[in-house]
């Protein structure tokens, strides 16, 4: 029962002709996958539907931002309220303030805090700033890691120890990656082999404290600490990008699950409740860089957008109001993977699930662990598309992508789960045929 794609086709066709590969981003052109990316019409609850009028259980839940699903009420409500008095005054608003002021709450590393319109800025600006005020230009980054795509961080993945920075994509410069290391994720040994080489030079180290981007993907035991060590030894920044772990993990997110403290912490996706927004923040000390205390350059037109902050707001007033929310979603989603596992291990179907909180991936492989790029990238991404597309016909959305994660909303009910372990089955009985 193929799904039936006409409308979402010929507006895909319409779209390539106007829009560089029909998308405003590049994996929702599902060249990975192959075949037409449904065009979603609406979203409610864990649910959306596209323009032909097929329905899907949602796991991609707008890349992560969406903890509450589609079209929650109270974010609704804040949204309109806000819009109603004006959607950008360029001016500050006690809205920020409010902010600001729960982030820290929940993280308490974020002594200051500056918004931003998305994760790519908070990560730029995070970076320019630990390069600002320690005076040095070499940063570590990890194989596989992504930190949204400005220049600086559009580097090779190298294979091996370390890798001297080379450009990614056409148009970034090599010399503006030549201060960023490239080290294997998890791997401790490699980041101290790279600092005891560049070490006099080392502004900041940065990390998704759990890897998400390559698939979900946690540190190893004493891989976060380590790196905390080797920061406060070598005179270096941490840097933990929680764009999507912050407030996915818990309401104060992957430093808060495994106890390392950063100077640095930027955030995304779930700080905006489904509006563009970021933030970046961190030790006061540091975060006084930042013009216009400091000589460190930042700055927004847009930046604390009326609107965005009120999303923000109302998804964390839920967040902030339901104590039992984060063992909720990760019972919930332990649950849930152990059934799509069992599942996968009664048909012989070599799958490894890697969960932490409410973030998971189904990597195909035989191996028993996948700690790293390599060995997300050595996985059987031939059995992925089909499963993709088998899960897709039976309404179920998953990213397009086998490296990347699927999430579980606090608005998943168990009839939206069992119709994903339902497609599971079916798909991978399709898989061993
Ligand atoms: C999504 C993401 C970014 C980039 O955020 P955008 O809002 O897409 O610019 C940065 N870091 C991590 C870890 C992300 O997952």
């Amino acid at each position: 029962m193929p799904l039936n794609l006409d409308k979402s086709r010929r507006l895909f066709e319409r779209s390539s002709e106007l829009i560089p590969g029909g998308v405003n981003s590049p994996v929702r052109a599902y060249r990975s996958v192959g075949g037409t990316p449904p065009f979603i019409s609406r979203g409610s609850g864990a649910r959306v539907w596209d323009v032909d009028g097929n329905e899907y259980v949602d796991h991609v839940c707008s890349w992560g931002p969406l903890l509450f699903g589609h079209a929650h009420p109270a974010v609704l409500e804040a949204v309109n309220e806000a819009a109603a008095n004006g959607t950008s005054f360029g001016a500050p608003t006690e809205s920020e303030l409010l902010l600001a002021e729960a982030i820290r709450r929940c993280m308490p590393s974020m002594e200051k805090v500056r918004l931003v319109s998305s994760g790519t800025e908070a990560t730029m600006s995070a970076v320019r700033l630990a390069r600002g005020v320690t005076g040095r230009e070499a940063v570590i980054k990890f194989n596989g890691c992504y930190h949204g795509h400005s220049d600086g961080f559009l580097v090779q993945a190298g294979s091996g120890a370390t890798t001297l920075g080379s450009p990614d994509s056409p148009g970034v410069i090599p010399g503006t990656v030549a201060a960023t290391l490239q080290v294997p994720f998890n791997d401790l040994a490699a980041v101290e082999e790279t600092a005891a080489r560049h070490g006099d030079t080392l502004a900041a180290v940065i990390v998704e404290p759990v890897a998400g981007n390559m698939g979900v993907i946690p540190p190893a035991p004493g891989f976060l600490e380590g790196l905390r060590a080797l920061c406060d030894r070598h005179g270096a920044l941490l840097i933990f990008d929680e764009v999507i772990t912050g407030f996915r993990l818990g309401r104060d997110g992957a430093q808060g699950h495994y106890g390392v403290r950063p100077d640095l912490t930027t955030l995304g996706k779930i700080i905006g409740g489904g509006l563009p927004l970021g933030a970046f923040g961190g030790r006061a000390e540091v975060m006084d860089g930042l013009a216009p205390v400091g000589p460190v350059y930042q700055a927004g037109t847009l930046s604390g957008n009326p609107v965005a902050v009120a999303a923000g707001l109302a998804a964390l007033q839920l967040i902030e109001g339901d104590d039992g929310l984060y063992r909720r979603l990760d019972q919930t989603t332990q649950a849930l993977v152990a059934e799509l596992e069992g599942a996968a291990r009664e048909m012989g179907v070599p799958i490894r699930y890697q969960r932490v909180g409410s973030m998971f991936t189904h990597f195909f492989t035989a191996a028993d662990r996948v700690t790293g790029y390599d060995d997300a990238r050595a996985c059987d991404l031939e059995a992925f598309r089909r499963y993709f597309g088998a899960m897709l016909e039976r309404g179920v959305y998953l990213a397009p992508s086998a490296f990347e994660a699927a999430f579980v909303s606090a608005v998943h009910g168990q009839g939206d789960l069992e119709r994903t372990v339902r497609a599971h089955r079916a798909a991978l009985e399709g898989l061993a045929d």
